[in-house]
């Protein structure tokens, strides 16, 4: 499995469509400081279901929106598209070739799909998650990131190693499943109740 394209559309800097290419192995963007190379970086997280907007370096998620320029308005929209070359099977879906897609209007709506399908940000959350792409995406180590890795609690390491080794979405299935439980249990007594009242 590997990355290979990224489109932004209004997102960040990049008003116009534009399209990186990635190849398996290391892949490098160069350019000006300013130019926006941790933009790209922001581009993937966000695309990949980002849901904090400080971690994508704004002060709301709308920050991720073109904000304009002094020749150029502001868009009404934002959309990544992410294709990942599945060609080895490590994304748990029957197609090669991978296309995740984010799109987030400035009136507040967001969308996202798979291969041009509608999807819920949970399908997507559970199609990255075996591969480590997960939500909290250690995948990507941004500047400053290796400072708090290093300086984490176990707890918050052991987190990391979860993540990583695709142990966190059954933590979070077990979760869920104990709180249906829970209100189950909830009625069940409120029907034994009821039942006793009956009686
Ligand atoms: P450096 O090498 O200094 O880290 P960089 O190439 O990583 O720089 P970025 O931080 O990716 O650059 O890009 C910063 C640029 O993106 C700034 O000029 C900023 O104004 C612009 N920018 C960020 N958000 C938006 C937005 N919503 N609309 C328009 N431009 C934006």
């Amino acid at each position: 499995m590997h990355l290979k394209q990224l489109t932004l559309r209004g997102f960040k800097s990049f008003a116009t469509a534009t399209t990186l290419t990635f190849e398996p192995g290391i892949n490098c963007v160069v350019g000006p400081n300013g130019s926006g190379k941790s933009n790209v970086v922001d581009a993937l997280a966000w695309v990949m279901g980002e849901q904090v907007a400080k971690t994508l370096r704004g002060g709301s998620m709308a920050d991720v929106i073109f904000a304009g320029t002094a020749n150029r308005p502001a868009l009404g929209r934002a959309e990544v598209s992410l294709t990942i070359d599945n060609s080895d099977g490590a994304l748990p879906i029957s197609y090669t070739e991978v296309t995740i897609s984010r799109t987030l209007f400035r009136s507040g709506g967001s969308e996202y799909a798979i291969n041009g399908s509608p999807v819920r940000l949970l399908d997507i959350q559970e199609l990255l998650s075996d591969t480590g792409m997960g939500r909290e995406m250690h995948v990507i180590v941004g500047q400053g990131r290796l400072d708090a890795v290093l300086q984490a609690t176990p707890e918050e390491r052991r987190s990391f190693i979860e993540e990583a080794a695709g142990v966190l979405k059954h933590r979070r299935r077990k979760e869920k499943a104990l709180r249906k439980l829970e209100s189950m249990t909830g009625n069940l007594n409120r029907l034994s109740d009821l039942t006793a009242e009956l009686r």
